[in-house]
């Protein structure tokens, strides 16, 4: 493996880590009601998939 021609000080460092940062995946906003709500699954809020209302949700 290659060996660096010198090093990284701390700076440079910190500054490339502050890109890695943790974030939410896998959230969409439903296409009928906005609420945020995980891909690929019934939207909880109004019961709705792929624009058809698959489930009923009671009112709140
Ligand atoms: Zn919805």
């Amino acid at each position: 493996m290659a060996t660096p021609a010198r090093r990284i000080s701390k700076t440079r460092k910190r500054l490339r880590r502050t890109h890695f940062k943790l974030h939410s995946q896998g959230l969409v906003e439903c296409s009928n009601c906005g609420a945020m709500i995980k891909s690929h699954h019934v939207c909880p809020q109004c019961g709705f998939y792929n624009g058809k209302k698959i489930v009923d949700v009671k009112a709140k």
